[in-house]
């Protein structure tokens, strides 16, 4: 019988294939006790060398395959193993209780384990399952088991598990595996985000359903919409062949983009930049040809952690940033906290509208010193590459104003202190508040650019919390009232020298893109997958022709009317 089941679509693609399924390697170790504690504590000794060759191979090919940052967490599970807490704790249990090494280990481990799952800090649980990783591949060092059947497969395969290890996806034998569905899991987990760099079509935390897939089992993995077909009808067979042939004809032509230009039919030349919340972003933001990075979210550097991230820590990833886009241009947000973003160990005073609160650049000018950190971390970072710094929820120009002054303050520290800051720093504000939209040709004449937050600026201007779905309709990129904001603030760039970019998520939207480029937008910063369809969409828009069919959006009545003109202008010209 044919089975549907739902799950994350944690890494884009369609796969039809035989399920293999990869028992977990759980059994409890059984406790025995042996009377030659020194001959236990040898074996275990050996285990933990054998187990360390392993890694290292593994670290080795995923180097090679994947680079330096993927290779990382090999390196700690090598350090793992010379952990005392871990190995030494192990041999101590052998000798003073007398039993054998699998069982000391995996006591040890058991514990470890329950103590970071019990943690606060995300990164922190998370070790737990490096620690399972390696305390298993010990274990079966020790029992003569092989560690995972994985290098058992020999012909196309979608891989079941309940969940996989970072061992065990970066061994994944690409020759043969089409994909992967595990039980639990989310798009952030460590199979997840391997999944993703390895192009790897997969479906996580699709419940314990999952746990009926048996080997054999054939299975079509549409992981674009996170679902999974077990023994799939005729019917299905063949309409997902079809889907699957048509999504590679897709992706190989969006590939051919990759290192075109973002040029419009008629010759006009835009940025199509990504938008990062972190470093591990920066990958795919290269792999998908992005012109540079149009909005860096640093807020995410100082979540999921405990304390403030440090100017030193700040400038390491800063300059990382900077160096990987390789002289394209990175556009990074000073501190976007408060709203619905908050700091589990900052004490922001309660707010009964927290969105129409002590937010972004208000609780900058505020806070201070958290404010002076991050800029002399960003003007010291400045050097490496080609960096534009951009004020959060800007309202009026005394902000922006008090926000120039403090970093031409700290600009001055560093010049005195001998510290080079770059000479071509391009210092913006975002556009998210409708008053700074209506006065964009005062703002404008002291900024280099402004990049329009969409995602607020609708929320502001419907008076629309973002957060609440009772009014998500309002949620309407192409309602005149906001095309008529962006284009005041476009025309407002326009007129004064300087650049008019958008990072809200109306950038990336292929039915706001031609309407955009008709208000004459320069810059558009989406999530690096949408970077390819908007370069092939714009190289057949003419900048000319949709200049006059924005003009005519700005008079209609409703979103619907606008949204309709522009598919049905689209499918004219296609
Ligand atoms: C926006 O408001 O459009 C924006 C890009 O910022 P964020 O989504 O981080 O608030
Ligand atoms: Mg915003």
């Amino acid at each position: 019988m044919s089975h549907l089941l739902t799950g994350v679509p944690a890494s884009p693609g369609i796969a039809i294939a035989k399920a293999y399924r990869l028992e977990s390697e759980e059994s409890v170790p059984q406790r025995k006790a042996v009377d030659d504690t020194a001959a236990e504590k040898q074996r275990l000794k050996e285990a933990v060398e054998a187990a360390k060759a392993d890694i290292d191979r593994i670290r080795e090919s995923t180097l090679e395959r994947l680079g330096p940052q993927k290779a990382e967490i090999f390196e700690a599970h090598l350090f793992l193993l010379d952990d005392p807490d871990l190995i030494d704790a192990a041999m101590d249990q052998i000798e003073s209780e007398g039993i054998n090494a699998e069982f000391a280990l995996y006591e040890v481990a058991s514990g470890i384990m329950e103590a970071l799952r019990s943690m606060d800090n995300e990164l922190l649980r998370e070790r737990a399952a490096d620690v399972k990783d390696i305390t298993g591949r010990v274990i079966s060092k020790l029992e003569g088991r092989k560690h995972s059947a994985l290098s058992e497969l020999n012909s196309e395969t979608i891989l079941v598990a309940k969940d996989l290890t970072p061992s065990d996806t970066a061994q994944l034998n690409l020759e043969f595996v089409r994909g992967f569905v595990t039980e639990i899991g989310s798009r952030t987990s460590h199979s997840a985000i391997m999944a993703r760099s390895l192009e790897l079509a997969a479906v996580v935390g699709a419940g314990a359903d999952a746990s009926e897939i048996r080997t054999g089992d054939t299975v079509i993995l549409d992981a674009t919409a996170g679902q999974v077909i077990v023994n799939p009808t005729d019917r299905q067979l063949e309409e997902y062949s079809v889907r699957k042939r048509e999504y590679e004809e897709y992706q190989l032509r969006m590939r051919s983009y990759v290192d075109r230009p973002s040029v419009t039919a008629d010759g006009v030349q835009v940025e199509l930049a990504s938008n990062i919340g972190g470093i591990d972003d920066l990958e795919k933001v290269l792999a998908n040809g992005a012109d540079g990075i149009g909005l860096f979210r640093t807020e995410f550097l100082y979540m999921g952690r405990s304390a403030f991230p440090s100017e030193e820590e700040q400038y390491s990833v800063y300059k990382h940033v900077l160096e990987k886009m390789g002289g394209k241009r990175v556009v990074i947000r000073t501190l976007d906290i408060g709203g619905d973003k908050e700091l589990s160990y900052m004490q922001l005073p309660k707010e009964s509208n927290p969105f129409l609160g002590l937010r972004a650049i208000r609780l900058c000018l505020e806070r201070e010193d958290l404010f002076r950190t991050q800029l002399r971390a960003l003007l010291r970072a400045s050097v490496h590459g080609k960096l534009a710094i951009m004020f959060p929820m800007i309202a009026v120009l005394s902000e922006l104003r008090e926000a120039k002054r403090i970093l031409a303050e700290e600009r001055a520290k560093l010049e005195q202190e001998g510290i080079a800051v770059s000479h071509s720093l391009e210092v913006g504000i975002m556009i998210e508040i409708p008053a700074a939209a209506l006065a964009a040709d005062i703002l404008a004449k002291e900024v280099d650019f402004f990049s329009i937050g969409t995602n607020d600026l609708i929320q502001y201007t419907m008076a629309a919390d973002r957060m609440n779905e009772s009014v998500s309709y309002l949620y309407q990129p192409h309602h005149p009232s906001i095309l008529r904001l962006v284009q005041l603030v476009i025309q407002a760039a326009n007129r004064n020298g300087k650049w008019a970019g958008m990072c809200g998520e109306m950038a990336g939207d292929s039915a706001a893109i031609p309407l955009l480029l008709g208000l004459g937008l320069h810059e558009f910063s989406m999530s690096a997958s949408s970077v390819l369809p908007a370069r092939e969409l714009v190289s057949r828009l003419s900048k000319q022709e949709w200049s006059r069919l924005a003009e005519q959006a700005l008079g209609m009545s409703s979103q619907q009317e606008v949204l309709d003109f522009v598919n049905q202008q689209l499918r004219s010209e296609a």
